[in-house]
């Protein structure tokens, strides 16, 4: 069982024959697929401010000093991702403030929210108003939390990262793995197209990236909500001296979740933090979301390829470049047309079926991207940064 696995009730098989035979798993032994999707975002960084001090995380800022967008900031950055393109609001933060958080909790009390999750909910019905599909990644949630925020994204995503227990989680208030696994669980639960991931370098050993990759699969396989893994390697920065691991390292873990998973969840490695060129013939299969106008704001130092940067790096691994929305393809409404045209659907709700079908300029995006027909060029805002 995994460290914090007992108290979230979370049974997760995984078989030690089977966690052998991945470990013997490399590069030839996996196909080089055929193309490679990206998603063109905007990053949107709700509010620095979380409850834990991971090692590695230049992400957080601490209490006084945490930042927390307005809806009115949220509209500008969302309207400018619109009019380059792009097809996802990309909520990224950390886990809910605790109660150390005394200025951001006083913020959203004025501004008339009951915590950060209710204000979560009103970002994204900004980005759905501007013409993007939500995908909202804000650390663990319950299955109600889930269910709340399910209406408004199109997608959503927690990192596993391990399932071991490392000193890289440190301090009195620590995220543990049966924590995230039992967010995993809740979205697969809630039906929600979900993204998460291992990262590869934190102190965790190789059977542990074994493990936490068959984890994922046996949660897949019990709900198929599961669109994409990825496999991102940690990366040295201004709080910590982690080693980045080595390419060789890097396609043995990339094709070692290749080998995992099934042939319908992605595998992705971020083009700004990794040689992904070099890694493709390992599986990859997804490059993830892409900005051609906000930072990474979880890794400043490492800027995004601009989008001929993506072009060249399929180019090189010999393989074709296609544009996806932020929730695959598998997920969306019908056959009968890029998003469909019936009313029921297993995976979306309401609010982001209506903005798939939507008869305006940025509905015609979507199906557009949807279709498999959207033009992949290089709009004149790629490398426009907003500070
Ligand atoms: S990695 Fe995530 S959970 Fe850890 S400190 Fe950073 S934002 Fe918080």
């Amino acid at each position: 069982m995994f460290p914090g696995a007992d108290e979230y009730g979370v049974e997760v098989d995984v078989d030690a024959d089977e966690v052998d035979r991945l470990l013997s798993v490399g590069p030839d032994d996996v196909e080089k697929p055929q193309s490679v999707s990206f998603s063109r975002n905007v990053f949107v960084p709700l509010t620095t401010a979380c409850r834990y001090t991971c090692t590695y995380c230049t992400y957080y800022d601490v209490p006084g000093q945490a930042t927390l967008m307005s809806l009115d900031e949220v509209r500008d950055v969302v309207r400018m991702g619109a009019d380059a393109g792009c097809t996802e609001a990309l909520f990224t933060f950390g886990d809910e403030p605790d109660d150390r958080y005394t200025e951001i909790h006083r913020q959203l009390d004025e501004w008339g929210y009951d915590d950060i999750l209710d204000y979560l909910a009103a970002a994204c019905e900004v980005a759905l108003d501007e013409g993007l599909l939500p995908h909202s990644n804000p650390g663990d949630l319950t299955r109600e939390q889930l269910a709340d925020l399910a209406p408004l994204n199109a997608s959503m995503g927690v990192m596993l990262e391990t399932t071991a227990d490392v000193d890289a989680h440190a301090g009195n208030r620590r995220k543990t793995p049966g924590q995230r696994l039992n967010t995993i669980r809740a979205a697969g639960e809630v039906g929600m197209p979900f993204t998460t991931g291992i990262l590869v370098g934190i102190g965790e050993s190789w059977r542990d990236r074994a493990e936490s990759l068959l984890a994922i699969r046996d949660l897949h396989e019990r709900y198929g909500h599961v669109q994409e893994v990825i496999v991102q390697n940690v990366v040295p920065n201004e709080r910590s001296d982690f080693e980045r691991p080595s390419i060789e390292t890097m396609r043995r873990v990339v094709s070692m979740a290749r080998a995992a998973l099934p042939a319908e969840v992605s595998v992705q490695v971020p083009p700004n933090l990794s040689e992904a060129a070099s890694l493709v013939d390992c599986g990859v299969d997804d490059l993830g979301g892409v900005s051609p106008v906000t930072d990474d704001y979880v890794n400043p130092d490492y800027a995004w390829p601009a989008l001929q940067e993506l072009a060249d790096i399929a180019d090189e691994a010999g393989v074709s470049l296609h544009e996806r929305l932020p929730v695959y393809e598998r997920f969306l409404p019908s056959e009968d047309s890029a998003v469909g045209t019936g009313d029921e659907c297993e995976w979306l709700r309401g609010p982001i079926v209506e903005r798939l079908r939507t008869d305006d300029v940025h509905g015609e995006r979507l199906r557009s991207v949807a279709r498999g027909d959207g033009p992949l060029s290089v709009p004149d805002q790629a490398n426009r940064t907003q500070s």
